[in-house]
């Protein structure tokens, strides 16, 4: 049974053995299920939190359209024998009053975070806040979210935090679309042109040339005029670095609309 938290006062009553932790905003799909089941395999008790974090979206997003569906979260984290569902109210994740934020220099400002300012300002604040109100050892986040990933690693190293960062692959749908929570707002004529984006991906894969890789991409996604680029870009890890060649470790990120619906992906290359 998946023993469901809403307060900080029951976060602390735990047992203090040693915790995966998954931090989702809900609408759970087979991606969230595969962290969750990797922090079960690897941890003796995993805790998943769901909160629709509103200090990482903009004025003009989603935030009070974004799919909230917390019994089927609740019954897939019963599926996937998750000890805790931890689903705050706002107030406890930021007291009244909060002033506190944390940024994460340069990695906050590019790719994302140049089209959604606040958005990783938003992201580091609230995995900080639930690091320090969780206290796991360990915690679990999508390759998905690519960029996201390297700005929680940098505040961990940062600021010494005790707990390891975990990051798992993208899980796709079999035409190649990662698994989203807003792929449900596509029309199904936008769903059967979305893998257009993971087509572009791959046509990068073989060509070290950023400015002939990105023409190769670009191509690609010019089949779908309905897809609407906002970026797509070649930069190094983990420091975002803008590259001409690819060489060392590197990946390819793009974002962009199918009407209104914003979905991102991206590839890492493989090492020569
Ligand atoms: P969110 O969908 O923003 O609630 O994401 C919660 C966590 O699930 C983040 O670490 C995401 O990167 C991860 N995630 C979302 N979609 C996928 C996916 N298709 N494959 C793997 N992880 C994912």
């Amino acid at each position: 049974m998946t023993q469901v938290l809403r307060t900080a006062a029951e976060l602390r009553a735990l047992p203090r053995e040693s915790l995966g932790f998954v931090p989702t905003m809900g609408a759970l799909h087979e991606g969230h299920a595969a962290l969750l089941r990797r922090s079960v395999q690897e941890n003796p008790r995993t805790l998943l939190s769901v909160f629709v974090n509103p200090t990482q979206f903009g004025p003009a997003e989603d935030f009070s359209r974004y799919p909230r569906t917390f019994e089927a979260d609740l019954a897939l984290a019963e599926r996937e024998k998750v000890d805790y569902l931890f689903a705050p109210l706002p107030e406890e994740i930021y007291p009244p009053g909060w002033r506190t934020f944390i940024e994460v220099e340069k990695l906050q400002e590019v790719l994302c975070g140049k089209y959604r300012p606040g958005h990783f300002r938003g992201v580091a604040t609230v995995v900080h806040r639930l690091f320090q109100l969780v206290r796991p050892h360990k915690a679990y986040f999508g390759q998905k979210d690519l960029q996201q990933c390297v700005v929680l690693e940098k505040m961990v190293a940062d600021l010494g935090l005790p707990v390891s960062i975990e990051i798992c692959p993208t899980v796709r749908e079999q035409d190649g679309l990662a698994l989203s929570s807003r792929n449900r707002y596509l029309t199904a004529e936008e769903r059967e042109q979305a893998p257009v984006i993971y087509r572009a991906l791959l046509a990068a894969q073989e060509e070290k040339e950023v400015s002939l890789l990105l023409a190769r991409a670009r191509a690609m996604l010019a089949q779908v005029p309905a897809f609407e680029l906002q970026y797509l870009e070649v930069r190094s890890l983990p420091n975002l670095e803008e590259i001409s060649r690819v060489e060392g470790r590197a990946a390819i990120f793009v974002a962009g609309y199918f009407g209104k619906t914003r979905l991102i992906d991206n590839r890492i290359f493989k090492s020569a």
